[in-house]
């Protein structure tokens, strides 16, 4: 069925970037098999997943959205996607990004446009836009997304789906190829909070092939689930003042004030927390981020993998024409941005102070959690925008204004579909919690939904 409805819909949505339809019905047909034969199977048996085209899977092709790894077949397998297998997960595909997972719109990647279900002229958000387009459109249950400054729970806003950034951590990036490292999260997209919590508890874990890897116990995230948030003890929410008035899209604004005020209906307490140092989320992300991509993309020199200029007569110009051909412009940005920041002369102006604000917005957050249990906010502040709307860079940027601080502060936090705008696209509510809050995160996600 989900093979079929990937045909009917695929031409208008465009969010794979490779369909694994055989290995998939392969893979279905064993779980069929076990079940004939009275074997167990896992949690997760059978169920149609897609993967962002950023986390390796062995003998599969895995691009990045980038001309650069457009022949790259990973010889292993990502730890996330090597524990869904275990589970008995049905890989159906893996999904279109901005290239290297790089951009707000999936606009960036080198091969395709996706776009928006809920209307095609429109962007799907980014960077795993294409993951959060076949969650809405159907053409998957579930699926795997990364997130290092909103690209999980942005395009989740956009297309009106769970999108969950857990804590950093949690899951392993092993396997997922890096953008900037201290960032970088995997987390779930879903249709619902219970599969958001179903499918974290599967991924999430210790893995000693990862070295910021968490050593704490996973507990089954949707076990416990209430539907209303009285029967715990008081609830306490702390809306976020900088996240409101200027500088967001009045209908956006109209709808997260009616979700808070159901929260409020729900049994929750709700305060005014200010963290003032949220708008300074941007700037040092923009500067954080490019330093560490401009190191991890280093690898990417033609001589260890990927493409490989021919025509080149000398090391030097084989490494330079690669790189030129192979990345494109916004990644190019990025690296370009990355090795100023981290230059001898800079450093101190920019990459240091960028930390410094890192710790500064942390703090802010650590002071709001002595108040509060979870902070709201917008998710973004706008619904999809029109593709080629957003044509320079510093607009597109700041679609993430409300998800990057969440990245710099290492917390998990989730997305959740709270009404539409006038033109019927979906508006998403942030919510986000304490560093492995995740339990109480869901727990309130579910009881609001
Ligand atoms: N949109 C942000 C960027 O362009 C975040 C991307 C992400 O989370 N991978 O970097």
């Amino acid at each position: 069925e989900t093979l079929d409805r990937i045909q009917a819909v695929e031409p208008d949505v465009n969010s794979f970037l490779h369909i694994t339809a055989d290995k998939a019905l392969k893979q279905a047909q064993q779980v069929d098999a076990k079940i004939a034969a009275g074997e167990e199977i896992g949690m997760l048996a059978g169920i149609p997943i897609a993967i962002k085209d950023n986390m390796c899977t062995k003998g599969i092709t895995t691009t990045c959205g980038s001309k650069i790894l457009e022949n790259f077949v990973p010889p292993y397998e990502s730890t996330v996607t090597q524990k869904l297998a275990e589970a008995g997960a049905v890989l159906v595909g893996k999904t279109n990004l901005d290239e290297f997972a790089m951009g707000s719109s999936t606009e960036n990647s080198a091969y395709k446009l996706t776009n928006n279900p809920w209307d095609v002229s429109r962007v799907p958000g980014g960077s795993s836009g294409g993951s959060a387009a076949a969650v809405a459109a159907g053409e998957c249950t579930v699926s795997l997304g990364s997130d290092t400054g909103g690209s999980i729970r942005q395009p989740a806003s956009f297309c009106g789906v769970i999108g969950m950034k857990p804590t950093y951590g949690l899951v392993s990036r092993y396997g997922l190829v890096a953008y900037a490292s201290s960032l970088d999260q995997i987390g779930p997209f879903s249709r619902n909070v219970e599969d958001s919590a179903i499918l974290l508890s599967h991924i999430a874990g210790y893995d000693p092939k990862d070295s910021t890897s968490l050593k704490v116990d996973i507990p089954d995230y949707a076990a416990n689930f209430k539907p209303d948030l009285k029967r715990r003890g008081q609830v306490r929410i702390g809306i976020i003042k900088e996240t409101f008035g200027e500088g967001i899209d009045s209908q956006v604004e109209k709808a997260v004030t009616k979700a808070i005020e159901q929260l409020q209906n729900l049994g929750a307490e709700i305060h005014v927390i200010s963290c003032p140092n949220f708008r300074y989320g941007i700037a040092s992300y923009y500067i954080i981020a490019p330093s560490e991509a401009s190191a991890n993309l280093a690898r990417y020199d033609g001589v260890k993998y990927g493409l490989r200029d021919e025509e080149a007569e000398s090391l030097i110009s084989m490494y330079n024409r690669t790189r030129a051909h192979g990345f494109g412009q916004e990644v190019k940005r990025r690296i370009m941005i990355g090795t100023y920041t981290l230059s001898a002369g800079y450093y101190d102006a920019y990459y240091l102070k960028a930390q410094k604000f890192r710790t500064l917005i942390k703090e802010d957050f650590e002071k709001a959690f002595r108040q509060v249990d979870v902070l709201v906010c917008p998710t973004v502040p706008m619904t999809a925008f029109k593709a080629g709307e957003k044509d320079d860079p510093l607009s597109m940027y700041l679609t993430d204004l409300m998800t990057i601080p969440v990245n710099l502060a290492g917390l998990p936090g989730i997305s959740i579909p709270c009404g539409f705008d006038d033109n019927g696209l979906p508006v998403g509510l942030q919510m986000i919690g304490r560093v492995l809050g995740e339990e109480q995160l869901f727990q309130i996600a579910y009881a609001y939904e």
